[in-house]
């Protein structure tokens, strides 16, 4: 495929300005599964991939088929045996002396062994080199990851219409899960989070083992993703079950001011710093700091949450084509909790906002 091969030459370029032979890719059971993914299009947890001028995949015989069906493209080394006796010959025959891995998922014993069974190779660690090419997305992955939102939508219409009093988190996110699944998810992209009353007040609450039934007067949080054809979602809807209170719709318009703001504010060029800044001052200003105690929002694709941050430590600089979320909440513990999350593509001008749930009648009716 033609994408991926503009991938690995891009990153062949990178190696040759940094005076280095080779990028190798590591993903044993998936400790790297999202690179590989990027690099090759294969979506399998096994794969040692070879990045130079003339890229080389191994893998092992429980993958080598699939290997050769998806990606027919690829020159296939199988593994019978040690993987790394066979990277070794590989990478003698190639004459590589100087060769990079991904410093962030590659462990220090996985360093030790090949540093071990590879003799007269220097192996180099870079930072989140595929990482930073990947925060920028093209139309092609920008599609996926918004059909991915257009499911994740219908599955919360689709919830919500079977909020009952009584229904337990657990069985909400299930069955949530299910329909996500049987309606083209290939997975969800996190644990969906369905959380009642209370419970909404922990940002990253598990409904596990969830058992706390809906009632009415419960404010109820569903932040929920999905995966499609290897790319994510992330979506935060807040309600009210019952006649809202005073203090939630009080809070609750500070929350969608606060999401607003940051979205008409955010564009390319804008620092993750700056982007946190527009959320968080009308959260400030309405005398909620302390309740805010996270991030703006993150960047979405192969996996849920990567670069770019939005956050007041955030080093990032927004680019045209990363997908963020927008995700201010405030969390009053023992009470509740109100996030809303919008999942955004990075244009020129401003944001193109991919998610369209509405947020402006959070009243759900028992
Ligand atoms: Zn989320
Ligand atoms: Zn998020």
């Amino acid at each position: 495929m033609e994408i991926f091969r503009k991938r690995q030459e891009k990153l062949c370029e990178r190696l040759a300005e940094e005076g280095l032979d080779a990028f190798l890719v590591l993903s044993l059971e998936s400790s790297d599964y999202a690179n590989l993914f990027y690099l090759t299009g294969f979506s399998g947890s096994f794969g040692v991939f070879l990045v130079d001028r003339e890229p080389l995949f191994l893998t092992d015989p429980r993958y080598s088929e699939r290997v050769r069906t998806e990606l027919p493209h690829l020159a296939l080394v199988e593994v019978r045996g040690k993987w790394l006796a066979g990277l070794a010959a590989e990478l003698g025959a190639r004459g590589h002396r100087k060769v990079a891995f991904n410093s962030r998922t590659t462990t220090v014993k996985l360093l030790e062994e090949l540093r071990e069974h590879v003799s007269g190779v220097e192996f180099v660690p870079v930072d989140g080199w595929v990482e930073e090419m990947r925060a920028a997305k093209d139309e092609w992955e920008i599609e996926k990851i918004r059909a991915a939102m257009r499911l994740t939508e219908e599955g919360l219409s689709w919830a919500l219409e079977r909020l009952t009093p009584g229904v337990t988190e657990r069985e909400m996110a299930l069955d949530l899960e299910m329909w996500y699944r049987k309606n083209g998810a290939e997975d969800v992209a996190f644990e969906l989070i369905v959380a009642f009353g209370e419970h909404s007040a922990m940002p990253h609450y598990r409904p596990n083992p969830g058992t706390r039934e809906l009632r009415k007067g419960d404010v109820a949080l569903f932040d929920v993703g999905v995966r499609i054809a290897g790319y994510c979602s992330d979506l935060t809807r807040t309600f009210f079950y019952g006649e809202p209170t005073a203090e939630f719709r009080r809070v609750y318009e500070l929350v969608r001011e606060a999401n607003e703001r940051a979205i008409q504010g955010t564009r390319a060029g804008v620092s993750g710093v700056d982007a946190d800044r527009l959320a968080r001052e009308a959260i400030d200003k309405g005398g909620y700091r302390e309740e805010f105690g996270h991030g703006l929002g993150h960047g979405v694709g192969i996996q849920v949450h990567e670069a770019p941050r939005l956050s007041y430590t955030s080093e990032d600089t927004l680019q045209t084509g990363m997908v963020v979320t927008i995700e201010p909440g405030i969390y009053l513990p023992g009470k509740f909790g109100i996030r809303i999350e919008d999942l955004a593509v990075v244009r020129p001008g401003g944001l193109e906002v991919l998610s369209s749930f509405p947020k402006d009648s959070p009243h759900l009716s028992p």
